[in-house]
């Protein structure tokens, strides 16, 4: 079968063996496998020096065989959804105080997913959602870049910024961003979205934002009054500092996106925390129970995916290298993973 592989930093198609699922995974059959941009930086080592041997975290396929245990959580023939967001979705062992306390992703034990842009791929079983069929292929991406996007805003809620307060949106045409401002809106939130151009300001306005604007015009914003929150999906360090200024006194700052790592780090004056006294927190991915809840707010059309480019695995380092250079709006997907 043809599955993507990673060596040196250099992506290919390779013909490799069909793997056999072992105890409580289940083979899926992949037929749409989103291109995230984690995918982008860990095939070209941009974070802290982190290599895989291949990548792909966002799918949708049909069940084709079971391991032993399997049966409990899936069937063959089911159609579903997987990847969790890559990290933490691979294994969890579901008895740790962090699996107990709803953060699997944390457990010790836990396994990342990679390895989605492959016509057949073994998955814990455990980490499946089966679809209903009014979820198409197409939405693939949901599930890592809907449901990053889906827990940051659920974060909103827990940290108490209630519907109508302002939240700002930094990256809201990219492809998590699209999502966050879609669910913020459904959710009673007053969109601020930023990001770069007017092509994506307009989309971004197109998806529900009630006002958008580029960094500069956003960090006036934090000089009268502020946000109540910022959501940080831009994959660069600039995002992050814009986040700090858009806010108000004792706003919420949840960062999302991960620069390269060569771009540095977050700074922020001791002077400037004890005086703006903004809470910091970081959002990533989701559990089983977001991805269930996800699905049914797609299923019931309040969400979707925005897809600016498809393509067959054979092109998927061309697609790498349009992603890098923002050559498409969106998310793109892979649709045939054989060709
Ligand atoms: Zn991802
Ligand atoms: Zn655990």
């Amino acid at each position: 079968m043809q599955a993507a592989r990673i060596n040196d930093g250099q992506l290919s198609i390779a013909d490799v063996e069909v793997p056999t699922p072992e105890a409580d995974h289940a083979r899926v059959r992949i037929t749409s496998a989103g291109v995230c941009h984690s995918d982008l930086h860990l095939a070209r080592g941009e974070w802290h020096g982190v290599n895989v041997p291949s990548c792909g975290h966002e799918a949708i396929g049909i069940v084709e065989e079971l391991g032993p245990g399997a049966e409990r959580f899936t069937s063959v023939g089911d159609r579903v959804i997987l990847g969790l967001g890559g990290t933490g979705g691979g294994y969890w062992c579901g008895a740790c105080i962090h699996c107990l306390g709803g953060e699997p992703r944390l457990c010790p034990e836990g396994k990342g997913i990679m390895g989605t842009f492959a016509e057949q791929f073994c998955v814990y079983a455990k980490s499946l959602v089966t679809l209903p069929d009014s979820v198409g292929d197409h939405e693939a991406p949901l599930a890592c870049g809907g449901l990053t996007a889906y827990g940051a805003v659920k974060k909103l809620f827990k940290h108490q910024i209630n519907p109508g307060s302002t939240i700002g949106i930094i990256g809201a045409a990219g492809g998590l961003g699209h999502y966050a401002v879609q669910l913020a809106k459904n959710f009673g939130y007053n969109v601020v979205g930023v990001d770069l151009g007017e092509e994506r300001l307009a989309f971004a306005k197109e998806l529900g934002a009630d006002q958008v604007m580029e960094p500069e015009e956003a960090a006036g914003l934090g000089r009268q009054g502020g946000a109540d929150a910022v959501l940080i999906f831009a994959a660069a360090k600039p995002g992050f500092d814009l986040g700090i200024k858009m806010l108000r006194r004792g706003g919420l700052f949840v960062a999302v996106g991960i620069p390269p790592t060569d771009q540095g780090n977050i700074e922020i004056s001791p002077w400037d925390f004890f005086r703006k006294g903004i809470t910091m927190i970081y959002s990533v991915v989701g559990t089983v129970q977001d991805m269930r809840e996800l699905v049914d707010l797609a299923a019931d059309g309040k969400v979707r995916s925005h897809i600016g480019r498809t393509a067959p695995l054979s092109e998927l380092p061309q697609v790498f290298d349009e992603l890098a250079s923002g050559a498409y709006v969106g998310r793109a997907i892979i649709t045939d993973l054989a060709n």
